[in-house]
């Protein structure tokens, strides 16, 4: 079975900016407005000489305002499709926001749920993402009390840090 990983965080953390960077822009719409990529979008690529799938998804949002409960439905459940398919998983926040209520729910989410209904998911990493050289924040004491480990800090739009996130498949794989 084909190694496969998924992007999953609350809406606008940058999940379709990574997959495009990973993929090579040629799958996936990329578009500022939070959940606009509602269906799931996959794509195989190859890495160091493996085949691996990756899953975008729309987003983890269940306290969202901007959409209707049918639709927040739609997406987490859909997140929930991508992780069931998953070896691995990329969670990812914006470090530039700081710990939101959606990251924390998804984390008790992932925390008290992922390791019974996900029995091929073997890693949670997780992923700082708009941490580019210029950024300063320091928001460790939010990151950590997620109890989901050390982030890896990337800039999925300025191509830093990813070799990080390389380097962990390639330990998994
Ligand atoms: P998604 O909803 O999680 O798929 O997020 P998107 O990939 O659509 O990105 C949401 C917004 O964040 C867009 O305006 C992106 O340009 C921006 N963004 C994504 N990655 C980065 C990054 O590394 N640094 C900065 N500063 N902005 C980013
Ligand atoms: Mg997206």
């Amino acid at each position: 079975k084909i190694f496969t990983v998924s992007l999953i965080g609350r809406p606008n953390v940058g999940k379709s900016t990574l997959f495009n960077n990973i993929v090579g822009e040629r799958s996936s719409l990329v578009h500022p407005t939070p959940g606009l990529t509602r269906d799931r979008i996959e794509a195989v690529t190859n890495l160091f000489g493996v085949p691996i799938k990756i899953i975008d998804t729309a987003g983890w949002d269940p306290v969202g305002t901007k959409n209707s409960p049918n639709m927040i439905e739609k997406m987490m459940s859909q997140t929930r499709k991508a992780l069931f398919e998953s070896d691995m998983a990329f969670f990812l926040l914006d470090v530039r926001q700081g710990v939101t209520i959606a990251d924390e729910k998804l984390a008790e989410y992932l925390r008290k749920e992922g390791v019974k209904d996900y029995p091929n998911l073997k890693e949670i990493v997780l992923v700082g993402n708009k941490a580019e050289q210029s950024y300063l924040g320091d928001i460790s004491n939010e990151v950590y009390s997620l109890g989901m480990g050390d982030p890896i800090m990337i800039s999925a739009e300025h191509n830093e840090g990813i070799v990080d996130l390389y380097e962990k498949l390639r330990d998994a794989i």
